[in-house]
């Protein structure tokens, strides 16, 4: 730790710290070393650690900093959620004991202060750009047709040797031509895609997708007492995850009162007196396919995927090379098709969590600005969590990839005494004679926090002989895992 402090503050003492200002105001472009497009978590990530490292730094950003995590994404989610498991509880109150509470719930309450949190996370993000001298441009960011990779920002250029593009992504919504309707948003009702930004609790939600984020904004909408329809093209939610999951997340759903529209797709949105009408069509064991229509929606949401911001930007000039869906296709190194120009995060399409936006930007600078040839994001055993009711931990492979060790379904212990049931199942995925695990997947109470250990043992190469080495802790979930036969 201290050499690494030493290291950085030896480079900051041999380059300079402010922009190199070749600020050649004419009509040219202002130089930094390091050009960021993108002030949310791969970005600031990758610009504060460049500066650190001692280059000059710029960072664009055209809406509020920190990005879709902290704006609309992780935290405000994650808020929300703990907002929801507290409405849970209040249901198993009587069973632990306590009498007699009238407990209201309060929107507006949570909201403002929810808000008010992730204002301070935005000051937080700019006030440490300005400790390590990086310059914050505000705007949206194009490419120029000079020579040389430029970008310009309200009719100002910047330039850099290195550029980071770092514009993440945006929620998709059906063409008007895919679901007659959606487009223009019928402005007196919510068509959004986060619900809870809104002033109150919308009354009668339908969500449409089948994904993590579909999955958790069901739970958190219908905890809070929202009556939540959740739309599925086919049986199951979650179909990428481990089957275990998918099977009991979908049963949770249900049991949680949330109304499941299997075989089913949104195919058209009317505006009514009182709220949207949401017409499904349903495609029936028999093949047969039936039309209802859900009354009174005050929110539609579509969780059906996100689409990366690579257009709007002039990406053309530079001859980026994108993938069919519009992600930049970079190479281990986040290099980009073009000598310069350099990629990470969600724009990229790959493992779209922050973590990996953060490590993948703050690799990158180490490679530029530390002379650290080989510093690279390992893409293997991310571990991911679903704030799902019960939540949902998992990393490595699937059923069916690898030799497949048996799963255990329990009953949490704290719900041995309530009304109110959730499971808690797991499942370890071996591989090979010596039983390496190279999956783990489990949803129940307190899998949220299991899994970062796990899954450094994991990483790490652990074997089943490993996990059942290690004495457990009673009584608790993740004992499970170290005594599964
Ligand atoms: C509802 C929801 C919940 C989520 N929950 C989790 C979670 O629990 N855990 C987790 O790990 N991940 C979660 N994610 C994913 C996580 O938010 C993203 O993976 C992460 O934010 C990606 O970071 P990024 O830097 O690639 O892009 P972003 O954070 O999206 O940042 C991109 C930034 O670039 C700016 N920008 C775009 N174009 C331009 C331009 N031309 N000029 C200037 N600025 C521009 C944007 O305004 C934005 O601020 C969630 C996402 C959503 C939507």
């Amino acid at each position: 730790m201290i050499f690494a402090r030493s290291r950085a503050l030896l480079l900051v003492f041999l380059r300079p710290r402010a922009p190199l200002l070749t600020a050649l105001n004419n009509g040219m472009a202002t130089r930094f070393d390091f050009l960021v497009i993108g002030g949310g978590s791969g970005g600031l990530a990758g610009a504060r650690r460049a500066a650190e490292l001692g280059a000059s730094v710029a960072v664009i950003e055209s809406h509020k900093l920190g990005g879709t995590c902290v704006n609309v994404g992780c935290v405000p989610k994650k808020v929300m959620w703990n907002t929801a498991v507290h409405a849970e509880y209040v249901h198993d109150h009587e069973d632990y004991g306590f009498h007699g509470s009238n407990v209201k719930f309060n929107w507006r309450l949570i909201k403002e202060k929810r808000d008010a949190y992730v204002k301070r996370l935005n000051e937080i993000y700019q006030n440490n750009l300005n400790k390590a001298k990086i310059e914050t441009i505000r705007g949206h960011a194009i490419f120029t047709s000079d020579p040389e990779p430029t970008v310009e920002v309200s009719g100002v250029k910047y330039t850099a040797p290195h550029i980071l593009i770092a514009t993440g992504g945006y929620p998709a919504i059906p063409s008007e031509k895919q679901v007659p309707g959606t487009k223009p948003p019928p402005t007196s009702f919510i068509l959004m895609f986060l619900c809870f930004l809104v002033l109150s609790l919308c009354r009668r939600t339908v969500i449409v997708g089948a994904g993590y984020i579909a999955v958790e904004m069901a739970g958190i909408l219908s905890a809070l007492g929202s009556k939540t329809s959740l739309i599925l093209r086919q049986e199951k939610v979650l179909r990428s995850f481990d089957s275990l999951i998918s099977t009991n997340c979908t049963q949770e759903l249900e049991k949680a009162g949330i109304d499941l529209w299997k075989n089913s797709q949104v195919k058209l949105v009317r505006k009514g007196d009182k709220g949207l009408e949401v017409t499904i069509m349903t495609r029936k064991a028999d093949g047969q396919e039936t039309t209802s229509t859900i009354q009174d929606v005050d929110c539609l949401l579509w969780a059906i995927g996100r689409e990366p911001k690579t257009k709007e930007m002039n990406l053309e000039v530079l001859g980026l090379k994108l993938d069919d869906k519009g992600h930049i296709v970079v190479d281990e190194y986040q290099n980009t098709s073009r000598n310069g120009i350099y990629a990470v995060g969600d724009v990229c399409g790959k493992a779209l969590l922050t973590p990996v936006a953060i490590a993948a930007g703050r690799k990158l600078a180490h490679r530029l600005f530390e002379g650290k040839k080989d510093s690279k994001l390992d893409y293997s055993n991310i571990p991911t969590v679903v704030f799902s009711h019960p939540p949902i931990g998992t990393i490595g492979l699937t059923e069916g990839t690898k030799t497949l060790r048996p799963t255990r379904h329990r009953l949490h212990l704290y719900h041995a005494i309530t009304a109110r049931k959730t499971q808690c199942v797991m499942k370890l995925v071996c591989a090979g004679k010596e039983e390496k695990v190279v999956g783990l997947h489990m949803q129940g109470l307190g899998c949220d926090e299991m899994l970062q250990g796990f899954a450094v043992a994991i990483k790490m190469g652990a074997t089943k002989a490993d996990f059942d080495n290690t004495v457990a802790i009673h009584p608790t979930s993740s004992e499970e895992l170290v005594t599964m036969r």
